[in-house]
């Protein structure tokens, strides 16, 4: 079973199978590629297979078990997590992974377990203290089973420069049979000197019917629904899940159009209500709703070239994307999709929310209006009566 645990990821799985049919386990791997698309999942799926005598290729009632619930001596999984984390809710996030790896209940895209629309003040990290404590410590025992020790960690570009250089000491002499896993979307964010120490394997977004079948199977969602989930999941099964089950998340979007229409109008009460209600989502969600709508803009893109035959990710809103179309022939989507690229990264930085939301109002109408836009020039184009004031302008 645990091989199949994973979706998709053949490519990547066949690579891991090798090293353990081959002997040849490096002692450090870097998994990368998007979020949610099975990073860690595979990681936990790994080390199953390297603590088993039975290599993975079927579940024994004993030590595979122990991983199921996260509590086998020899496997660590480590998350970053705010400094002030309550040790039991460490544990019980441990747990609900271990329950379904592509669960979103990390402390990074989810301060409270309770509250999925509550954000967090503290930072989410891996400080010395503990990747002294969990990592060094733990793994320079000897396995308690005899076996190897493996320490998966997720989100490894949450390692402070410091903490990073702790990590690396113990990776320049790791202690014997110890495997280390680090899973992340960011490989750019990792230490230069901790990524030539690793064998890095990628993992790939996965196909829309690969995770809508998965939806199907495992989520319990009819194929219909899951169908439409799967192409806005934009290649990722953990966001697949969240749309399933959050109505929130669906309201939202239908939200950030609102929020696109009112910019287009510069209909400055729309925009302060709206920018509002975003706003009650807290820093983490505004940051996945703008990734949201990059995701839309990015469809319009497509939507302009190929027009019907386009693979659009927003496949049900395929009527509203080509009535944009029709209605902004003028809009300048590669502006749109440039100035929410700066607002997530505002929004991601420490900018105050409501602030860059408005900004972007603003910024997003005039690139919606596009560069000959009549309704920037018309009161000039009045004074001139009535005649095109952009006159002269060219390109
Ligand atoms: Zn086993």
């Amino acid at each position: 079973m645990s091989w199949t645990s994973v979706i998709g990821q053949q490519r990547a799985l066949t690579a891991l199978r090798r090293t353990i049919s081959a002997d040849r386990i490096a002692h450090a791997w870097l998994f990368y590629g998007p979020e949610g698309v099975g990073k860690r999942a595979a990681a936990i799926a790994y080390g199953k297979a390297l603590l088993c005598d039975r290599g993975g290729e079927e579940e024994c009632s004993a030590c595979c078990v122990k991983v199921d619930r996260m509590v086998h001596p020899d496997l660590h999984l480590l998350m970053p997590h705010p400094s002030d984390a309550d040790p039991a809710d460490v544990a019980e996030r441990i747990r609900l992974v271990g329950q379904n790896p592509y669960a979103a209940v990390d402390f990074v895209r989810r301060p409270s377990l309770d509250d999925p629309s509550r954000s967090s003040n503290k930072q989410a990290l891996y400080t010395v203290a503990r990747v002294q404590e969990d990592m060094c410590r733990a793994m320079s025992f000897q396995a308690v089973e005899g076996g190897y020790k493996v320490a998966i960690v997720s989100d490894a570009e949450y390692l402070r420069t410091d903490a990073a250089n702790m990590f690396l000491k113990m990776l320049e002499e790791p202690p014997p049979k110890t495997v280390f896993i680090l899973a992340t979307s960011r490989p750019d964010r990792i230490l230069p000197t901790i990524l030539s120490r690793c064998r890095r394997l990628r993992f790939d977004p996965l196909p829309p019917e690969v995770i809508a079948q998965a939806l199907v199977e495992r989520e319990g969602v009819d194929p219909a629904s899951a169908a439409t989930l799967a192409r806005m999941a934009d290649g990722s099964y953990a966001a697949g899940i969240d749309l399933a089950q959050n109505e929130d998340l669906r309201a939202l979007r239908a939200l950030v159009l609102e929020f696109a229409r009112a910019a287009y109008t510069r209909n400055v009460g729309a925009i302060t209500d709206i920018v509002e209600r975003i706003g009650r989502f807290g820093r983490d969600r505004v940051g996945h709703v703008l990734e949201l709508l990059l995701r839309w803009i990015r469809d319009l893109m497509l939507y302009r070239t190929m027009g019907e035959a386009a693979p659009l990710v927003n496949v049900d809103q395929t009527r509203a994307i080509a009535d944009f179309v029709a209605a902004l022939p003028r809009a300048d989507v590669e502006a749109m999709a440039s100035v929410i690229e700066e607002a997530i990264r505002l929004v991601r930085g420490n900018v105050h929310v409501s602030l860059t939301l408005t900004v972007l109002a603003g910024a997003l109408g005039e690139a919606m209006r596009g560069p000959h836009s009549g309704a920037l020039y018309m009161p000039l184009s009045d004074a001139y009566g009535g005649k095109d004031a952009s006159l002269g302008r060219t390109g």
